[in-house]
């Protein structure tokens, strides 16, 4: 890793040599790695003119338009680091990260404009762009102003281990916070992305016999999460980026616009938590749709339920299943499978990449043995400064350079790891653990299951019992003894959900697209169990 480029600067000024390549797609709009680089060196020029330099920050508070990426690269290239808003925030909200942060200049859409101007004395004198206004907004500089002025890219050296954005974590579990990704993770990230897509391919060809193709399809990857997470920047747009790739940006997920794009856009894979691969493949345009281009299939940033892993390598042709495990905390993925690995073992998130050292450990920080389960830790180049202004976070977060991932694993005697569940989310019934995950799996193996999400539920007997909020798909009935009895031929009776909430709606689910547990645990009450 020591021999990869130290810094973000360097990845994105070796994409010059791709010139007319399409790089960002969105809605009709084409831009060319050219037209890019053409924007990205006039904003790295303003910011400069601004007196905005290396150790700055600069915040983006946008959906997935395409300037997201441009002023990344631009900021990245100049040693400021960029604070990723989360697009979805409400006034105060955001007025919390940019007090936390201090940005020196924040670039926003119309929505986020209208947003930050109803925060009192927040940031007062913050220099704003605005990307893609209605109209002229007094003391806001027209992001079309930045780019016809044009510009060079300044001469700067990046220090590897500055900050190269300030990510909030997805706030899954409590507020989210503010991670301090270095230049050093963001690059070791890239590379364990590269390290992951050669052994794939490597593993078909041992799989098979037959070796990949001499020149694979150049990627382009349906980003549908948003810009401001690890998911879609640092694992979606990151290698494409370096492989000069198209990224096909969406503005919200849906899954019929999705598959559109899919023909249209020729895209090789997508970027996204699973629940939404589990969305495609249900579509009802989805035999009818031309999914001959993809080659991947099923996401991360969310437990992959094997059922999923079968269903994508039986339902999509060309398509093998894989995922990442990841966390903001790293930069990106930790772990990564793919092909007839992730068939064999449809429950594991795979090995570690070549940056992590990881390993499992019990409630005194000691190695469980192989198979045992334990909170994963895991150490390198790749794990974060910190969290900023929360040094009690960072504290507890990280010891010697391990980062408690706060998820509970095993690992077998090959090396691959299985997430069984969050820690937080583990439900203790009656002094036994059960995973939501294992719920989860089993629920989703019943054919009439759309979504479902486990959760604990207070008991005073037992104190906490199982249950399960289930979406079931169109058209389809299904009893609470039904699922009952499905459940309990897979899996042990303690597991088995005491309460089932049959849901009329999607589950609620947050900005990344991850299904919002503590909120359905919060609403659903055993008193609101239909009789
Ligand atoms: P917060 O930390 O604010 O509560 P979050 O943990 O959801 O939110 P992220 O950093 O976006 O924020 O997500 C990382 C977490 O997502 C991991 O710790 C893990 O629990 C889960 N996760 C990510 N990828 C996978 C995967 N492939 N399998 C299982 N779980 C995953
Ligand atoms: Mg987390």
């Amino acid at each position: 890793y020591r021999h990869a480029p130290p810094s973000v600067r360097e990845v994105w000024l070796s994409t010059v040599q791709f010139a007319d390549r399409p790089y960002l797609v969105y809605g009709d709009e084409t831009i060319s790695y050219a037209d890019a680089h053409a924007q990205v060196n006039a904003v790295a020029a303003w910011l400069a003119d601004q007196g905005i330099v290396a150790g700055d920050r600069v915040a983006i508070a946008m959906r997935n338009y395409p300037e997201w990426m441009l002023i990344y690269w631009a900021c990245t290239s100049c040693g400021i680091a960029v604070v990723g808003m989360n697009a979805w925030w409400t006034p105060d909200e955001m007025a919390y990260a940019l007090n936390d942060a201090q940005p020196k200049a924040l670039f926003t859409d119309q929505e986020r404009l209208e947003r930050l101007r109803q925060c009192e004395g927040v940031a007062a004198d913050l220099k704003l762009v605005g990307v893609r206004l209605s109209g002229p907004a007094p003391g806001v500089t027209a992001w079309d102003d930045v780019v016809a002025a044009g510009g060079a890219m300044p001469d700067v050296v990046v220090d590897p281990d500055a900050d190269a954005c300030i990510f909030y974590t997805s706030g899954t579990t409590g507020h989210p916070k503010g991670a301090q990704l270095t230049h050093r993770g963001c690059v070791g990230n890239l590379f364990n992305l590269m390290y992951a897509a050669a052994s794939s391919a490597l593993a078909v060809e041992r799989a098979t016999g037959v070796a990949p193709p001499e020149t694979p399809p150049i990627p382009a990857v349906l980003i549908t999460t948003p810009l401001f997470h690890v998911t879609a920047n640092n694992c979606g747009a990151y290698a494409t980026t370096a492989a000069g790739g198209k990224l096909v940006l969406m503005y919200r997920w849906d899954p019929g616009e999705a598959l559109k794009l899919i023909e249209r856009e020729r895209v090789t894979s997508m970027s996204g938590v699973p629940v939404m691969a589990r969305e495609l493949i249900n579509h009802p345009d989805f035999a009818s749709t031309d999914t001959s281009s993809l080659l991947a299939l099923s996401g991360g940033g969310a437990q992959v339920p094997p059922d999923l892993v079968l269903k994508i390598e039986d339902k999509v042709a060309t398509a093998r299943p894989s995922t990442g495990y990841g966390m903001t905390e790293t930069c990106g993925i930790i772990t990564s499978i793919a092909g007839d690995f992730f068939v064999d073992r449809p429950d594991s998130a795979g090995p570690a990449m070549p940056n992590f050292e990881a390993r499992c450990v019990d409630d005194d920080g000691n190695t469980v043995g192989v198979g045992e389960v334990g909170e994963l830790w895991v150490r390198g180049a790749c794990v974060i400064k910190g969290y900023i202004n929360r040094p009690e976070a960072t504290a507890e977060s990280i010891t010697d350079g391990w980062l408690h991932t706060g998820d509970v694993a095993r690992m077998d005697e090959d090396g691959f790891i299985y997430i069984v569940d969050r820690k937080k989310d583990m439900i203790l019934r009656g002094g036994e653990n059960v995973y939501c995950a294992e719920v989860e799996a089993a629920v989703y193996r019943h054919p009439a299951v759309a979504e479902c999400c486990a959760f604990g539920v207070a008991d005073e007997r037992l104190g906490e019992e199982v249950g399960v909020a289930v979406v079931l798909k169109p058209g389809e009935t299904l009893t609470e003894a039904e699922l009952r009895e499905h459940c309990g031929v897979i899996m042990a009776r303690h597991k088995v959900p005491r309460y089932i909430w049959f849901m009329d709606e999607a589950l609620p689910r947050n900005a990344s697209g991850k299904f919002l547990r503590r909120e359905l645990r919060d609403r659903l009450s055993p008193a609101t169990v239909p009789a």
